[in-house]
Protein backbone atom coordinates (compact mmCIF):
# COMPACT_ATOMS: atom_id res chain seq x y z
CA UNK A 1 0.00 0.00 0.00
CA UNK A 2 1.12 3.24 -0.68
CA UNK A 3 0.48 6.76 0.68
CA UNK A 4 0.65 9.59 -1.61
CA UNK A 5 -0.89 12.41 0.65
CA UNK A 6 0.95 14.31 3.03
CA UNK A 7 -2.11 14.12 6.16
CA UNK A 8 -2.03 10.51 5.89
CA UNK A 9 1.83 10.44 5.83
CA UNK A 10 1.72 12.29 8.44
CA UNK A 11 -1.15 9.86 10.50
CA UNK A 12 0.85 6.92 9.82
CA UNK A 13 3.71 8.85 11.28
CA UNK A 14 2.93 10.10 14.48
CA UNK A 15 2.04 5.92 15.26
CA UNK A 16 5.42 5.13 15.13
CA UNK A 17 7.40 7.85 15.64
CA UNK A 18 6.77 10.48 18.66
CA UNK A 19 4.84 13.75 16.59
CA UNK A 20 5.59 11.95 13.61
CA UNK A 21 9.27 13.38 13.00
CA UNK A 22 12.62 12.45 13.80
CA UNK A 23 13.64 16.24 14.85
CA UNK A 24 10.89 18.33 16.34
CA UNK A 25 10.63 21.69 14.42
CA UNK A 26 9.96 19.33 11.75
CA UNK A 27 6.69 18.75 13.04
CA UNK A 28 5.44 22.47 12.24
CA UNK A 29 4.62 23.07 16.17
CA UNK A 30 5.16 27.16 15.89
CA UNK A 31 4.16 27.66 12.30
CA UNK A 32 0.66 25.48 11.91
CA UNK A 33 -0.78 23.10 9.09
CA UNK A 34 0.51 19.63 8.40
CA UNK A 35 4.36 18.99 7.75
CA UNK A 36 5.30 18.28 4.07
CA UNK A 37 7.00 14.67 3.15
CA UNK A 38 9.36 14.88 0.49
CA UNK A 39 9.87 12.55 -2.25
CA UNK A 40 13.09 13.97 -3.78
CA UNK A 41 15.07 16.87 -4.19
CA UNK A 42 17.39 18.13 -6.69
CA UNK A 43 19.37 21.35 -6.86
CA UNK A 44 17.49 24.57 -5.49
CA UNK A 45 14.20 22.57 -4.88
CA UNK A 46 12.09 20.00 -3.04
CA UNK A 47 9.13 18.23 -3.99
CA UNK A 48 6.70 16.20 -1.69
CA UNK A 49 5.03 13.23 -1.93
CA UNK A 50 1.80 15.30 -3.60
CA UNK A 51 3.83 16.46 -6.75
CA UNK A 52 4.09 19.82 -4.93
CA UNK A 53 7.66 21.70 -5.90
CA UNK A 54 9.16 24.44 -3.38
CA UNK A 55 11.96 26.33 -3.86
CA UNK A 56 13.97 25.11 -1.15
CA UNK A 57 15.51 27.38 1.91
CA UNK A 58 16.16 25.30 4.39
CA UNK A 59 18.66 23.13 2.59
CA UNK A 60 18.71 20.33 4.99
CA UNK A 61 19.51 23.71 7.75
CA UNK A 62 22.64 24.37 5.86
CA UNK A 63 24.33 20.79 4.89
CA UNK A 64 23.03 21.16 1.38
CA UNK A 65 25.08 24.21 0.46
CA UNK A 66 25.64 22.76 -3.30
CA UNK A 67 21.70 22.35 -3.48
CA UNK A 68 20.29 18.74 -3.33
CA UNK A 69 22.06 16.09 -4.99
CA UNK A 70 24.72 17.59 -6.48
CA UNK A 71 26.16 15.33 -9.67
CA UNK A 72 29.19 15.51 -8.08
CA UNK A 73 27.95 14.44 -4.66
CA UNK A 74 26.25 11.81 -5.92
CA UNK A 75 28.83 9.98 -7.66
CA UNK A 76 31.01 10.44 -4.66
CA UNK A 77 28.42 8.60 -2.79
CA UNK A 78 27.76 5.78 -4.92
CA UNK A 79 31.36 5.54 -5.49
CA UNK A 80 31.83 4.65 -1.71
CA UNK A 81 28.89 2.71 -1.48
CA UNK A 82 29.83 0.29 -3.98
CA UNK A 83 33.33 -0.20 -1.86
CA UNK A 84 31.60 -1.11 1.49
CA UNK A 85 29.60 1.55 3.39
CA UNK A 86 31.66 1.41 6.65
CA UNK A 87 34.42 -0.74 7.74
CA UNK A 88 34.99 0.20 11.21
CA UNK A 89 38.93 1.01 10.21
CA UNK A 90 41.15 3.92 8.66
CA UNK A 91 40.41 4.63 4.92
CA UNK A 92 42.82 7.42 3.35
CA UNK A 93 38.88 9.39 2.34
CA UNK A 94 39.30 10.50 6.01
CA UNK A 95 43.04 11.44 6.12
CA UNK A 96 41.91 13.57 2.63
CA UNK A 97 38.88 15.37 4.31
CA UNK A 98 40.98 16.45 7.77
CA UNK A 99 43.75 17.49 5.16
CA UNK A 100 41.48 19.30 3.33
CA UNK A 101 39.80 21.05 6.37
CA UNK A 102 42.79 22.22 8.77
CA UNK A 103 44.21 23.08 5.06
CA UNK A 104 41.62 26.25 5.27
CA UNK A 105 41.16 27.26 8.92
CA UNK A 106 44.39 29.44 10.29
CA UNK A 107 45.58 27.56 13.54
CA UNK A 108 43.27 24.19 13.00
CA UNK A 109 46.25 21.51 13.02
CA UNK A 110 43.77 18.18 13.63
CA UNK A 111 40.77 17.49 13.54
CA UNK A 112 38.88 14.58 14.68
CA UNK A 113 35.98 13.71 12.68
CA UNK A 114 32.61 12.32 14.11
CA UNK A 115 28.77 12.05 13.29
CA UNK A 116 26.89 15.23 14.12
CA UNK A 117 27.38 18.61 15.50
CA UNK A 118 25.67 17.29 18.98
CA UNK A 119 28.76 15.27 19.18
CA UNK A 120 31.05 17.54 18.01
CA UNK A 121 30.06 20.02 20.51
CA UNK A 122 30.02 17.34 23.04
CA UNK A 123 32.92 16.17 22.70
CA UNK A 124 34.80 19.58 22.13
CA UNK A 125 33.82 20.45 26.09
CA UNK A 126 34.75 17.16 27.23
CA UNK A 127 37.87 17.77 25.30
CA UNK A 128 38.33 21.52 27.29
CA UNK A 129 37.44 20.05 30.46
CA UNK A 130 39.76 17.71 30.12
CA UNK A 131 42.57 19.06 29.17
CA UNK A 132 41.87 22.64 31.31
CA UNK A 133 41.19 20.13 34.46
CA UNK A 134 38.64 22.74 35.26
CA UNK A 135 34.68 22.08 35.15
CA UNK A 136 32.68 25.12 34.08
CA UNK A 137 31.63 25.59 30.60
CA UNK A 138 29.98 29.07 29.64
CA UNK A 139 27.49 29.32 26.64
CA UNK A 140 25.24 32.25 25.33
CA UNK A 141 21.28 32.37 25.22
CA UNK A 142 20.52 31.57 22.14
CA UNK A 143 22.99 29.58 20.49
CA UNK A 144 23.00 26.19 19.96
CA UNK A 145 25.42 23.87 20.42
CA UNK A 146 23.10 20.17 19.93
CA UNK A 147 21.35 18.58 22.16
CA UNK A 148 23.88 16.91 24.50
CA UNK A 149 22.79 17.66 27.99
CA UNK A 150 24.61 20.21 29.25
CA UNK A 151 24.80 22.43 26.61
CA UNK A 152 20.87 22.49 26.28
CA UNK A 153 19.85 25.31 28.39
CA UNK A 154 18.97 28.28 26.67
CA UNK A 155 19.71 26.76 23.22
CA UNK A 156 17.85 28.48 20.03
CA UNK A 157 16.64 26.39 17.06
CA UNK A 158 14.38 23.36 17.65
CA UNK A 159 14.42 24.01 21.83
CA UNK A 160 13.51 27.93 21.42
CA UNK A 161 10.83 26.90 19.11
CA UNK A 162 8.93 24.67 21.54
CA UNK A 163 9.49 26.93 24.50
CA UNK A 164 11.73 25.00 26.66
CA UNK A 165 14.78 26.43 28.64
CA UNK A 166 16.34 22.97 28.13
CA UNK A 167 14.71 19.99 28.57
CA UNK A 168 12.87 17.30 31.35
CA UNK A 169 15.20 14.38 31.76
CA UNK A 170 18.38 16.66 32.03
CA UNK A 171 19.51 16.38 35.75
CA UNK A 172 20.37 19.64 37.84
CA UNK A 173 23.86 18.21 38.60
CA UNK A 174 24.07 17.63 34.06
CA UNK A 175 23.95 21.84 34.09
CA UNK A 176 25.21 22.51 37.11
CA UNK A 177 28.63 23.05 35.50
CA UNK A 178 26.89 25.15 32.44
CA UNK A 179 26.79 28.71 33.03
CA UNK A 180 24.39 30.79 30.71
CA UNK A 181 24.90 34.24 29.27
CA UNK A 182 23.79 37.02 26.99
CA UNK A 183 25.16 37.03 23.44
CA UNK A 184 27.16 40.10 22.17
CA UNK A 185 28.67 40.57 25.96
CA UNK A 186 31.40 39.42 27.14
CA UNK A 187 30.85 37.33 30.53
CA UNK A 188 32.41 36.96 33.53
CA UNK A 189 35.77 34.47 33.02
CA UNK A 190 37.23 33.27 35.68
CA UNK A 191 39.64 30.40 36.59
CA UNK A 192 37.14 27.40 36.83
CA UNK A 193 36.10 28.17 33.46
CA UNK A 194 37.36 25.41 30.94
CA UNK A 195 35.76 26.87 28.08
CA UNK A 196 33.47 29.03 26.61
CA UNK A 197 31.68 27.96 23.11
CA UNK A 198 30.35 30.27 21.23
CA UNK A 199 28.53 30.70 17.96
CA UNK A 200 30.60 33.61 15.97
CA UNK A 201 27.43 34.19 14.20
CA UNK A 202 24.43 33.52 15.94
CA UNK A 203 22.57 31.38 13.80
CA UNK A 204 20.08 29.56 15.42
CA UNK A 205 18.32 32.64 17.11
CA UNK A 206 17.37 33.45 13.84
CA UNK A 207 20.60 35.29 12.56
CA UNK A 208 22.26 37.93 15.39
CA UNK A 209 25.65 38.49 14.20
CA UNK A 210 28.55 39.40 16.49
CA UNK A 211 28.77 43.13 16.94
CA UNK A 212 31.60 45.06 16.55
CA UNK A 213 34.52 43.73 19.04
CA UNK A 214 32.88 40.87 20.74
CA UNK A 215 34.85 37.83 19.29
CA UNK A 216 37.82 39.82 19.74
CA UNK A 217 37.09 40.75 23.60
CA UNK A 218 36.24 37.19 24.39
CA UNK A 219 39.11 36.16 23.36
CA UNK A 220 41.05 38.79 25.29
CA UNK A 221 39.48 37.72 28.47
CA UNK A 222 39.83 33.48 27.68
CA UNK A 223 43.10 33.97 27.73
CA UNK A 224 43.15 36.30 30.84
CA UNK A 225 41.66 33.43 32.34
CA UNK A 226 43.49 30.77 30.72
CA UNK A 227 40.14 28.89 29.15
CA UNK A 228 39.66 27.78 25.87
CA UNK A 229 37.52 29.43 23.32
CA UNK A 230 35.40 27.27 21.49
CA UNK A 231 34.38 27.98 18.40
CA UNK A 232 31.11 26.59 17.65
CA UNK A 233 31.47 26.44 13.38
CA UNK A 234 28.83 24.06 12.75
CA UNK A 235 26.51 26.75 10.60
CA UNK A 236 29.51 29.39 9.75
CA UNK A 237 32.49 26.46 8.95
CA UNK A 238 33.44 26.60 5.15
CA UNK A 239 30.30 28.48 4.58
CA UNK A 240 30.75 31.96 4.97
CA UNK A 241 34.25 32.03 3.06
CA UNK A 242 36.99 29.30 2.85
CA UNK A 243 38.39 29.91 6.39
CA UNK A 244 34.72 30.07 7.71
CA UNK A 245 34.40 32.40 10.69
CA UNK A 246 37.96 32.25 11.90
CA UNK A 247 39.02 33.91 8.29
CA UNK A 248 36.44 36.04 8.26
CA UNK A 249 36.78 37.68 11.75
CA UNK A 250 40.30 37.32 11.99
CA UNK A 251 40.03 35.85 15.45
CA UNK A 252 40.86 31.89 16.41
CA UNK A 253 39.36 29.50 19.15
CA UNK A 254 41.32 27.14 20.78
CA UNK A 255 38.57 24.57 19.62
CA UNK A 256 36.55 24.30 16.68
CA UNK A 257 33.52 22.26 15.76
CA UNK A 258 32.36 21.55 12.49
CA UNK A 259 29.06 20.20 10.97
CA UNK A 260 26.50 20.21 7.90
CA UNK A 261 28.64 21.85 5.06
CA UNK A 262 31.37 19.43 5.74
CA UNK A 263 29.33 16.19 5.21
CA UNK A 264 27.45 17.55 1.90
CA UNK A 265 24.36 15.79 3.27
CA UNK A 266 25.66 12.94 5.21
CA UNK A 267 25.85 12.79 8.85
CA UNK A 268 29.04 14.12 9.80
CA UNK A 269 31.15 16.45 12.18
CA UNK A 270 34.11 17.12 13.07
CA UNK A 271 36.19 19.22 15.97
CA UNK A 272 39.98 19.87 16.45
CA UNK A 273 42.01 22.54 17.28
CA UNK A 274 46.27 22.45 17.78
CA UNK A 275 48.00 19.48 17.82
CA UNK A 276 48.71 20.43 21.47
CA UNK A 277 45.45 20.42 22.11
CA UNK A 278 43.95 17.77 20.66
CA UNK A 279 46.97 15.42 21.94
CA UNK A 280 44.51 14.80 25.20
CA UNK A 281 42.31 12.67 23.20
CA UNK A 282 42.36 8.93 23.21
CA UNK A 283 44.34 7.52 22.00
CA UNK A 284 47.17 9.84 22.38
CA UNK A 285 45.56 11.19 25.70
CA UNK A 286 43.35 10.72 28.41
CA UNK A 287 40.04 12.02 26.98
CA UNK A 288 38.04 8.98 25.88
CA UNK A 289 35.77 9.48 22.31
CA UNK A 290 34.98 6.87 19.96
CA UNK A 291 31.81 6.35 17.15
CA UNK A 292 31.25 3.51 15.34
CA UNK A 293 30.54 5.33 12.00
CA UNK A 294 33.00 8.13 12.92
CA UNK A 295 34.67 9.04 9.29
CA UNK A 296 32.03 6.96 7.32
CA UNK A 297 33.43 6.44 4.00
CA UNK A 298 30.23 7.60 2.49
CA UNK A 299 30.46 10.39 4.81
CA UNK A 300 34.14 11.50 3.88
CA UNK A 301 33.57 11.15 0.29
CA UNK A 302 30.18 13.12 0.12
CA UNK A 303 32.17 16.26 2.06
CA UNK A 304 35.41 15.83 0.14
CA UNK A 305 32.99 16.56 -3.29
CA UNK A 306 31.09 19.75 -1.82
CA UNK A 307 34.65 21.24 -0.79
CA UNK A 308 36.28 20.60 -4.24
CA UNK A 309 33.37 22.93 -5.34
CA UNK A 310 33.72 25.78 -2.53
CA UNK A 311 36.34 27.74 -4.61
CA UNK A 312 36.80 31.62 -3.95
CA UNK A 313 34.35 32.13 -7.10
CA UNK A 314 31.65 29.50 -5.60
CA UNK A 315 31.76 32.04 -2.12
CA UNK A 316 31.06 34.49 -4.40
CA UNK A 317 28.38 33.53 -5.81
CA UNK A 318 26.72 32.61 -3.18
CA UNK A 319 27.10 35.34 -1.20
CA UNK A 320 25.56 37.77 -4.27
CA UNK A 321 22.75 35.08 -4.05
CA UNK A 322 22.46 35.76 -0.37
CA UNK A 323 22.50 39.50 -1.11
CA UNK A 324 19.74 39.66 -3.70
CA UNK A 325 17.71 37.61 -1.67
CA UNK A 326 18.58 39.95 1.14
CA UNK A 327 17.98 43.44 -0.48
CA UNK A 328 14.71 42.08 -2.19
CA UNK A 329 12.83 41.10 0.88
CA UNK A 330 13.71 44.51 2.35
CA UNK A 331 12.29 46.33 -0.55
CA UNK A 332 9.27 43.85 -0.37
CA UNK A 333 8.55 44.41 2.92
CA UNK A 334 9.13 48.26 2.68
CA UNK A 335 6.29 48.21 -0.15
CA UNK A 336 4.17 45.95 1.94
CA UNK A 337 4.29 48.55 4.94
CA UNK A 338 5.77 45.37 6.99
CA UNK A 339 8.26 46.35 9.45
CA UNK A 340 10.66 43.79 9.30
CA UNK A 341 14.57 43.93 8.88
CA UNK A 342 16.45 40.96 7.08
CA UNK A 343 20.09 40.41 8.42
CA UNK A 344 22.83 39.04 6.03
CA UNK A 345 26.58 38.11 7.04
CA UNK A 346 27.85 36.65 3.39
CA UNK A 347 25.94 33.63 2.67
CA UNK A 348 23.49 33.33 5.48
CA UNK A 349 20.37 35.90 5.76
CA UNK A 350 17.65 36.52 8.59
CA UNK A 351 14.45 37.34 9.04
CA UNK A 352 12.84 39.11 12.00
CA UNK A 353 9.77 40.95 12.26
CA UNK A 354 9.40 44.18 14.07
CA UNK A 355 12.34 47.78 13.84
CA UNK A 356 15.64 46.16 14.97
CA UNK A 357 17.91 43.85 14.32
CA UNK A 358 18.22 42.22 17.56
CA UNK A 359 21.79 41.43 19.57
CA UNK A 360 20.84 38.70 21.45
CA UNK A 361 17.85 35.99 22.90
CA UNK A 362 15.66 38.33 24.52
CA UNK A 363 15.58 40.50 21.74
CA UNK A 364 15.22 37.79 18.88
CA UNK A 365 12.24 36.40 21.30
CA UNK A 366 10.62 40.04 21.44
CA UNK A 367 10.43 39.91 17.54
CA UNK A 368 9.28 36.26 17.70
CA UNK A 369 6.39 37.01 20.15
CA UNK A 370 5.06 39.81 17.36
CA UNK A 371 3.47 36.36 16.32
CA UNK A 372 4.22 36.80 12.59
CA UNK A 373 6.49 34.65 11.54
CA UNK A 374 3.76 31.57 11.14
CA UNK A 375 1.50 33.09 9.02
CA UNK A 376 4.60 34.33 6.42
CA UNK A 377 5.42 31.06 6.63
CA UNK A 378 2.39 29.81 5.50
CA UNK A 379 1.94 31.97 2.71
CA UNK A 380 5.38 31.67 1.09
CA UNK A 381 4.95 27.91 1.79
CA UNK A 382 1.55 28.27 -0.66
CA UNK A 383 3.25 30.17 -3.00
CA UNK A 384 6.07 27.45 -3.58
CA UNK A 385 8.71 29.02 -1.32
CA UNK A 386 9.63 26.54 1.90
CA UNK A 387 11.07 28.50 4.36
CA UNK A 388 12.40 26.75 7.98
CA UNK A 389 9.27 25.81 9.75
CA UNK A 390 10.34 28.03 12.78
CA UNK A 391 11.02 31.58 13.82
CA UNK A 392 14.73 31.08 15.16
CA UNK A 393 15.84 28.90 11.88
CA UNK A 394 18.14 31.08 9.23
CA UNK A 395 17.47 31.30 5.59
CA UNK A 396 20.17 29.31 3.52
CA UNK A 397 20.75 30.26 -0.53
CA UNK A 398 22.55 27.34 -1.44
CA UNK A 399 24.73 27.49 -4.89
CA UNK A 400 21.53 25.96 -6.99
CA UNK A 401 19.74 29.15 -6.55
CA UNK A 402 19.04 31.07 -9.50
CA UNK A 403 18.46 34.59 -10.12
CA UNK A 404 15.87 33.56 -11.65
CA UNK A 405 14.78 31.63 -8.44
CA UNK A 406 15.15 34.29 -6.67
CA UNK A 407 13.18 36.49 -8.15
CA UNK A 408 10.66 34.04 -8.11
CA UNK A 409 10.88 33.58 -4.08
CA UNK A 410 10.59 37.78 -3.88
CA UNK A 411 7.33 37.61 -5.99
CA UNK A 412 6.26 35.07 -3.33
CA UNK A 413 7.50 37.22 -0.73
CA UNK A 414 5.44 40.32 -1.81
CA UNK A 415 2.47 38.29 -2.19
CA UNK A 416 2.64 36.89 1.66
CA UNK A 417 4.25 40.69 2.63
CA UNK A 418 0.92 42.22 1.25
CA UNK A 419 -1.15 39.47 3.12
CA UNK A 420 0.72 40.13 6.51
CA UNK A 421 0.20 43.71 5.99
CA UNK A 422 -3.51 43.80 5.39
CA UNK A 423 -4.97 40.36 6.75
C1 LIG B 1 23.06 22.15 13.77
C2 LIG B 1 23.96 22.65 14.82
C3 LIG B 1 24.51 21.79 15.79
C4 LIG B 1 24.09 20.36 15.93
O1 LIG B 1 24.39 19.60 14.82
P1 LIG B 1 23.60 18.21 14.58
O2 LIG B 1 24.29 17.62 13.39
O3 LIG B 1 22.18 18.58 14.35
O4 LIG B 1 23.76 17.39 15.80
C5 LIG B 1 25.45 22.31 16.65
N1 LIG B 1 25.83 23.60 16.59
C6 LIG B 1 25.32 24.45 15.69
C7 LIG B 1 25.80 25.86 15.65
C8 LIG B 1 24.35 24.01 14.79
O5 LIG B 1 23.80 24.87 13.93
Amino acid sequence: MTDTTNRSLFERARKVIPGGVNSPVRAFGSVGGDPYFVERAEGAYVWDVEGNRYIDYVQSYGASILGHAHPRVVAAVSGAAAKGTTYGKPTESEVRLAEELVERVDGLEMVRLVSSGTEAAMSAVRLARGVTGRDKVVKFAGNYHGHSDSLLAAGGSGVANQGLSGSVGVTAGAVADTVVAPYNVVPEIDDSVACVIVEPVAANMGLVPPVEGFLEALRTACNRADALLVFDEVITGYRLERGGATGRFGVQPDVWCFGKVIGGGLPVGAFGGSSDIMAGLAPLGPVYQAGTLSGNPLATAAGLAVLAELDAAAYGRLTATATHLAEGLRTVFTAAGVAAVVPQVGPLVGLFFGEVVPRDYDEARTSVELGLYAAFFRAMLAEGVALAPGPYEVIFPSLAHSAADIDATLAAAAKAATALADP
